[in-house]
C-alpha cells in the first residue's frame, strides 16, 4: 500500500476493521476521536519541540526520528479517518469544499509569498 495506490475509502475501511475487530467502536464517540486527533498532533509536535527550524527540517533525514514522526503523523490520520467514519463524513468532498473556501479566502495575487495575514476582516 502506498499513497499512489491506496484510496481514502480503503484506508477508512482498514481503520474501521481494526477498531471493529477489537470491539473499540464503543469508545469512538466524536468527542473522544476529536480529542485523540489533538493528542496525537501534540505527540507529533513533541518530536520537534526545543529544536530550531533548520534542526526540525533535518529530523526527517534521521532514520529513527523520521520513523517516530511518521508514526505520529499516521496516528493523526488514523484518528481522523476514524472520526470521518463515525460521523459519516466523505473526506474527499470535505477537502475539495474546504480547499475552495481557502482559495477564495487566500487569493494568490494577495498572498503569494506572504505568511502574514493580509486581511483581518
Ligand atoms: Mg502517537
Amino acid at each position: 500500500m502506498s499513497d499512489q495506490t491506496a484510496t481514502l475509502e480503503e484506508l477508512k475501511q482498514s481503520v474501521a476493521a481494526f477498531a471493529e475487530e477489537r470491539d473499540w467502536i464503543q469508545y469512538h464517540s466524536l468527542k473522544n476521536l476529536a480529542m485523540s486527533i489533538s493528542i496525537e498532533a501534540g505527540e507529533l509536535m513533541e518530536r520537534f519541540q526545543w529544536v530550531d527550524n533548520a534542526a526540525s527540517n533535518a529530523l526527517v533525514g534521521d532514520a529513527a526520528a523520521r520513523l517516530a514522526i511518521e508514526d505520529e503523523l499516521a496516528d493523526v490520520l488514523i484518528y481522523s479517518l476514524q472520526l470521518a467514519n463515525r460521523a459519516e463524513i466523505d473526506l474527499s468532498g470535505s477537502i475539495k469544499r474546504k480547499m475552495a473556501i481557502n482559495a477564495e479566502k487566500y487569493p494568490i495575487e494577495k498572498v503569494r509569498g506572504r505568511s502574514d495575514k493580509y486581511d483581518w476582516s
